[in-house]
């Protein structure tokens, strides 16, 4: 497609979040690129949120993996895939199939999935392939296996639009899944009600009909006093049951096993009787419910039974399969789903077959190969536990961080430094998990890949490129095939490009299919022109040009005998306890403009600005006899380790409860990373781990001096152990937060290591007594260099310090340097709450205080919340907290 001045017009898919928005992105020389919403996308309308609409930011070449290495030498593809392929078929010759694994990414296409998983699977002969998606979303599917037979997601996004309640259930869309989350606000206008089930008062929670902060992993228990209210008061659907649904006996009984009374689940659960009871009459009086529920669920210890309770109250009611009534598994990937499909995780075979024989028999028909793994590998946790005991001896991980992004991540790190060959496919070239790389394959990012992902609801959406491949990267598939080949399978990984991935991948869906609902028949015919023009659909594709919106609006199940299942579930306690040495619960999870481990949405500075760096959210009462203070940095410690972040108080965090994000990485905070702090408690059915509750103590960290540099130096400086640094992306600089607790030889060492290399003139202003440094360095009209310290008082605003970075130096700027402030007044714009429009708490603050009373006012008078509108909650919540008054949804 072109526009009016003749620019190509792709659309494309957006590779953050499950909500799978379309893009229409318009490339320019030098990989510019402008980026709106695609209007004709079913799933976002034209809407994106603030991170798929910094996209532009994100597609520049620096810090790329451009080559093929082999340790550190720059090698041609054929040397480094022929390495991989001997490597891996030696490993298998001698110590058999179960040797090797596979580590791999919701953030892979479908059609590099599929080619992964018929390597692992069908060639090799293992299991052993599982992925991140392990990490999200393995205990939903689990409990949709058990419940519909296979994993089956049995709503749409547009039975948000047509329900009357929708609860979230440790789901916090208004940061993690944004544009749909916008979408439920024009629902809500028209008297839609929101019940959200969170320990934090989440923003999706500010402005909810009830707010359920119930204690830490007392989901099952809230879920099943839900169905033991429903069934006393008759709201259960006994026809719908009768005609459709096995089990509800013996959930019953079971139910009876426990007092079910509405006090008792209130006092369990840690919630008021009244919130409770409001939320019971809520679902009872609501026939259109849908009950959404994400990580806070899944990522549990009980997480299979946390969905199973879910699905329960929503077989019981019969609510399923009718608009506005499911219950509703939302991914956190932009292709979790594809995963799920293609066999990505461990424990199922592609095209949603699973290990029975039958089900081997057939993939391995057709695949040709008789080698077809006829048992699971290993999950994600017992991957790299294997690989840490020697088990494993050469792992191939694709497109994901685990170094950060797995629970207990100093293990992780120790296996992966044990393991004798391990190579790292990835399209940026420097990862805390490429350090322990043998063999880097550079990958194609988004912009340049091109194949299918498959969103929440089920649809399949086309991800184009944009721009030509750069240096030598390569598709992930074809990466893989061509590692396939060495190793001598050429047969069957001969693909002329991914259109034909595609169509086998569809052939294998219809293939002696009986009544599998994953069947994409109607897409099996298409040529590379129609795959290149596919519209989203959604699955089940029985024809061609024909998807299914919804699933089980017959009432059919893919049982044996068609009808669900309703399975027992009793509460259990968390994989681990807190005690007196850690008395609280640490949760983990996403902030509103930040991706997975940074490795993009690092690059754009506007989605740093929001929240700069790693913190801990803590509640007031609990801070206080701590010693710890709003911004000061605290030690948050559990049995597996310590992390060095900023406190933030907010009584939005439930006492005794604490938060911090799961993004921060050795390249940004290495004192910032969560996932260390996590032990490795797992369902043991979906083998999840529970990210969402650690036993974990805090602490005052107490420095002794604090400080910021700031640099156009690009490498990160080397700064003296036990120093404390936060890396803060700018557009003309690279900010350093830093911190000490040692005397003036650690000061001393740090200001040397400031002037190490520094380019042109230091200018330096010292108070020994006030302990106050302040050091700028100066070359021709451009400032380098900046390091202030102090080991009393406060430092400046950063701003306007970073803005000179991008000017040349007037005479009157070169003199307030060492001020410390600028010549005019000191403009502090604050955390930013606008990251598309670029606008301030400051000024947000002031137009409240100028009558700004509703988040339309703000937008009209700074544009806060115009563009995207990820920020409106936050909107919402700072007019509530001037006003003192409960937040009203805008
Ligand atoms: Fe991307 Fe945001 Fe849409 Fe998610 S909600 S797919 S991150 S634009």
């Amino acid at each position: 497609m072109a526009d009016g001045g003749g620019a190509a017009t792709v659309r494309t898919t957006c590779p953050y979040c499950g909500v799978g928005c379309g893009v229409s992105a318009v490339a320019g020389e030098g990989r510019v690129l402008a980026v709106a919403g695609d209007r004709a996308h079913p799933a976002n309308l034209g809407r994106l949120c603030s991170k798929g609409a910094a996209l532009g930011a994100t597609v520049g070449l620096e810090g790329r993996l451009l080559s093929p290495m082999i340790g550190d030498r720059e090698v041609g593809w054929k040397q480094a895939t022929a390495l991989v392929a001997r490597r891996f078929a030696e490993t298998i010759a001698r110590h058999g199939p179960d040797s090797v694994a596979f580590y791999v990414s919701g953030q892979l296409l479908t059609e590099d999935y599929y080619v992964a998983n018929k390597l692992m699977k069908g060639f090799i002969g293992s299991g052993n392939i599982d992925t991140n998606s392990r990490l999200c979303m393995a205990s939903a599917v689990a409990a949709h296996k058990q419940a519909f037979g296979a994993d089956l997601v049995p709503g749409c996004y547009d039975d948000l639009d047509h329900a009357d309640l929708v609860v979230f259930s440790g789901h916090n869309a208004a940061w993690t899944h944004p544009v749909l989350f916008r979408r439920i606000e024009a629902a809500r206008a028209r008297g839609q009600k929101r019940v959200v089930i969170d320990p934090r008062r989440t923003d999706t929670a500010e402005g909810a009909d009830i707010h359920l902060a119930l204690a830490p992993q007392s989901d099952v228990r809230l879920w099943n006093g839900l169905l033991a209210d429903l069934i006393r008061r008759g709201a259960v659907d006994r026809d719908y049951i009768a005609a459709h649904v096995n089990g509800f006996d013996a959930v019953e009984a079971a139910l009876a096993e426990a007092d079910q009374s509405p006090a008792a689940v209130a006092a369990d659960c840690g919630v008021a009787l009244a919130d409770l009871t409001a939320f019971f009459d809520l679902f009872a009086a609501n026939p259109r419910t849908v009950s959404l529920f994400s990580m806070g669920a899944n990522q549990s210890a009980q997480g299979v039974a946390k969905g199973l309770a879910i699905l329960n109250a929503h077989l019981a009611t019969g609510r399923i399969g009718k608009p506005g009534a499911c219950p509703f598994s939302i991914t956190g990937q932009p292709n979790a789903m594809g995963g799920r499909e293609t066999g990505g995780m461990a424990n199922t075979l592609a095209g949603h077959m699973d290990f029975a024989p039958e089900d081997v028999a057939r993939v391995a028909r057709f695949w040709g190969t008789p080698k077809t793994a006829a048992r699971p590998g290993l999950k994600a946790i017992d991957m790299f536990e294997a690989i840490h005991d020697g088990r494993i001896k050469a792992v191939w991980i694709m497109a994901t961080n685990p170094a950060v992004s797995l629970p207990d991540a100093g293990r992780v790190r120790g296996a992966l430094g044990k393991c004798p060959f391990v190579v790292v496919s990835d399209c940026v070239a420097e990862t805390d998990t490429l350090k322990y790389a043998h063999v880097k394959l550079p990958a194609l990012a988004w912009g340049e890949k091109s194949g299918t992902v498959t969103n929440s609801e089920r649809r399949i959406s086309r991800q184009r490129p944009l721009f030509p491949a750069p240096g030598q990267a390569r598709a992930d598939w074809r990466i893989i095939a061509d590692v396939a080949t060495a190793m001598g399978f050429a047969d069957g990984f001969s693909w002329a490009d991914e259109s034909a991935v595609f169509r086998e991948w569809t052939r294998l869906t219809a293939y002696e299919n009986e009544g599998r609902l994953l069947n994409l028949t109607g897409l099996m015919g298409l040529g590379r022109a129609a795959y290149d023009a596919l519209e989203p659909v959604q699955w089940p594709a029985p024809a061609p040009g024909v998807g299914t919106p919804r699933l089980f609006d017959d009432g059919r199940f893919q049982t044996p005998d068609g009808r669900a299942r309703m399975v027992p579930v009793r509460p259990a306690p968390p994989g681990s306890a807190t005690d007196a040495v850690y008395p609280m619960s640490l949760n983990t999870g996403r902030i509103r403009d930040q991706w997975h481990t940074m490795t993009r949405t690092g690059l754009a500075p506007d989605l740093c600005r929001h929240a700069p760096e790693p913190f801990v959210e803590i509640h007031p009462e609990d801070a206080e006899p701590l010693g710890v203070t709003e911004g000061a940095l605290t030690r948050v410690i559990t049995a597996r380790g310590e992390a060095v972040v900023a406190a933030r108080l907010t009584d939005r965090q439930r006492p005794g409860s604490l938060f911090m994000p799961m993004h921060w990485t050795d390249a940004f905070a290495p004192s910032g990373r969560s996932n260390g702090l996590i032990a490795p408690n797992l369902d043991p059915v979906s083998g999840q781990p529970e990210f969402k509750h650690t036993p974990a103590r805090v602490r005052a960290w107490r420095e002794t001096w604090k400080g910021f540099l700031l640099t156009t130096e690009t490498k990160t400086p080397a700064l003296p152990e036990g120093v404390i640094w936060r890396r803060i992306p700018q557009a003309g600089c690279r900010q350093f937060e830093i911190a000490g607790r040692g005397d003036e030889i650690e000061r001393e060492a740090v200001r040397r290591l400031a002037a190490t290399g520094a380019q042109g003139q230091p200018l330096a202003y010292e108070d020994v007594r006030a302990g106050a440094l302040r050091l700028a360095w100066v070359s021709g009209e451009r400032l380098t260099r900046v390091l202030f310290m102090t080991t009393a008082g406060t430092l400046p605003p950063r701003d306007w310090l970073i803005d000179l970075f991008g000017q040349a130096l007037s005479p009157q700027a070169r003199g307030t340097l060492l001020f410390g402030r600028p010549a005019g007044p000191v403009v502090d714009a604050g955390p930013m709450v606008c990251a598309c429009l670029k606008v301030g708490a400051r000024a947000i603050d002031a137009a409240i205080a100028a009558g700004a009373g509703t988040a339309d006012a703000i937008g009209a008078a700074t544009g806060a919340g115009t563009n995207c509108g990820s920020c409106r909650p936050e909107l919402a919540r700072m007019i509530a907290a001037a006003a003192k008054e409960p937040v009203h949804a805008v």
